[in-house]
């Protein structure tokens, strides 16, 4: 659940220009579900390292390189409009997911989702 009062307003700061928004890793829970979903299209996205028993699973990792991107892959800017779109917004990672998780944290990073 979005925090109270924030509306979106697509303006791609926390895509474009937080770390945390997309340059961290994806959850067991996001892997699980992108299986569920057969979601092969994300999951050529998502490097899975192991870490003991478990594993780290970095994103996004371009299938084509190897090496991280510097913009998120499903991110688009909408043609003659000055906002963008999450093209896997029905399944995108927990950490996109909970952003902001308050209005301090919003005012903090720039967001504008509590701005009238
Ligand atoms: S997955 Fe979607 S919400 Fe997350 S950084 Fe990329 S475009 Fe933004
Ligand atoms: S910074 Fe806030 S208002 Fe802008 S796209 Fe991200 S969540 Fe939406």
């Amino acid at each position: 659940m979005p925090p109270k009062g924030f509306k979106c307003k697509q303006c791609g700061n926390c895509c474009l220009n937080l770390s945390g928004a997309f340059e961290t890793c994806a959850t067991e829970e996001d892997v699980r579900l992108w299986n569920d979903e057969g979601r092969d299209d994300i999951l050529e996205w998502v490097d899975p390292i192991p870490l003991g028993d478990q594993f780290i699973y970095d994103i996004w990792i371009s299938p084509r390189t190897g090496d991280d991107v510097s913009r998120c892959p499903w991110l688009r800017k909408l043609p003659n409009q000055d906002r963008y779109i999450c093209r896997i917004h029905d399944v995108k990672p927990v950490h996109c997911r909970e952003y902001p998780r308050s209005r301090k944290h919003a005012e903090e990073t720039g967001c504008r989702g509590f701005e009238n």
